[in-house]
């Protein structure tokens, strides 16, 4: 392959750029796991990851992949053949969907239409007519990153309280942790689910659960086998500053950093900073004369935008091209929406330029795609960015 200057765009919705004050702290030796400076280490970033979930809960973290975490949350707090009511906003809803089937709990599956976002009140009238509490779990995707949708859950959160059912409130922030806002004690969640490589800014092999004493609780009689995932051995180990087994040690060096770089710039900043990034992103679809997948405004995700091709145009080819000629990689449609859709990061560590280089990379690409659609979607975008629009 022949050398291609200047950078490459990472422009998917994760894993995101690892910025470079990340890489630095990753690349330091790998240390003793068992000796004093990790001890150090582990409990300086068992710490400083809870205000990230806003939880005084604590987190558990694994040398994993979110799909790890997601398992962790259902194998710890279930048993063989409970019914959980899981949510299909999209594509990783699905996944979720069909992990817990395979491990054997009866998934209940809300129908949805990949446009919007968890409809609430569906939920709550399933579980006020589950007089018998059958239902043992709500699992729900927070930012569904197959579709740039972004549910509401604390109008989940709502719908249980109001059904008074006792159901264990599972949420995956995956993709919406440390980009959108998230709140796990506020919001009552019982366990969180997360990953390391979209608003972490960090590479992919961290999966976390923040965990309420709801869930410890029931994690006590819970019958699923669990082993390399049981929390029992990781909360029984972490405050010491230990682990069951060999953790991750170079990234939670860079986890110090991340979470470090989080509270520097605020919470709140950051998470407007996506809003921000995300609707100058919408103003160049708009422009461009795509639709943009989320038919909700109030749902629009600020982590990635999810665009519809024109009939006849295929999104993955449009993508190639892209990544052929601007050295750009987008998200692809994934799932049903496979060549339809395709989806433009815009989280984790990112700012203005790159955000409209980004988004040059798109008209680019439509143009030499031959895409019908208009110019100045670079324009709309720069118009929102500088307060001209
Ligand atoms: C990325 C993602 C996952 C899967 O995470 P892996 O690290 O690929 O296992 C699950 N859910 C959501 C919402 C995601 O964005």
């Amino acid at each position: 392959m022949s050398h291609k200057a200047g950078p490459h765009f990472l422009q998917i919705p994760g894993p995101s750029n690892v910025p470079g004050r990340i890489l630095r702290a990753i690349e330091r030796p790998t240390i003793d796991h068992r000796g004093p400076d990790f001890q150090a280490l582990a409990c300086e970033v068992l710490e400083k990851v809870k205000p990230i979930f806003k939880t005084v809960e604590p987190v558990v973290i694994f040398p994993s992949s979110g799909t790890g975490a997601w398992e962790a949350a259902l194998v710890n707090t279930l048993s063989p053949g409970d019914k959980v009511l899981m949510y299909e906003t999209g594509q990783f809803a699905n996944l979720w969907i069909e992990l817990a089937t395979r491990i054997g709990l009866d998934a209940e599956v809300i129908a949805g239409d990949w446009r919007t976002g968890v409809d609430a009140s569906v939920i709550e009238e399933r579980l006020s007519n589950d007089s018998q509490f059958e239902i043992k779990a709500v699992c729900i995707v927070h930012n569904e990153t197959s579709t740039g949708v972004t549910s509401k859950i604390k109008s989940v959160r709502d719908a249980i309280d109001r059904a008074k059912h006792p159901a264990l409130f599972m949420v995956d922030t995956i993709s919406g942790l440390g980009s959108a806002d998230y709140r796990h004690d506020e919001w009552g969640v019982d366990i969180t689910i997360s990953g390391s490589q979209k608003g972490l800014m960090l590479p992919p092999g961290l999966g976390f659960n923040a965990v309420s004493k709801k869930a410890v609780e029931a994690s006590r009689h819970a019958k699923l086998t669990r082993s390399y995932w049981d929390w029992e051995s990781q909360l029984a180990n972490n405050p010491s500053g230990n682990f069951p087994y060999t953790p991750a040690t170079n990234l939670l060096y860079g986890l110090v950093e991340a979470c470090d770089m989080l509270m520097d710039e605020g919470l709140e900043n950051v998470f407007a900073r996506h809003e921000r990034h995300a609707e100058a992103a919408r103003r160049a679809v708009k422009a461009w004369g795509l639709e943009i997948q989320c038919a909700e405004p109030s749902e629009y995700s600020p982590v990635l935008t999810g665009v519809v091709m024109p009939d006849g145009h295929d999104a993955d080819n449009l993508r190639a091209i892209i990544l052929d000629k601007y050295n750009m990689s987008l998200g692809s449609g994934l799932g049903k929406v496979k060549g339809k859709v395709f989806r433009i990061g815009h989280l984790g560590d990112f700012n203005d330029l790159m955000l409209l280089g980004a988004l040059s990379g798109v008209e680019m690409g439509l143009a030499v795609a031959g895409v019908p659609h208009s110019k100045g979607g670079v324009q709309a975008a720069i118009d929102f960015l500088t307060g001209n629009a």
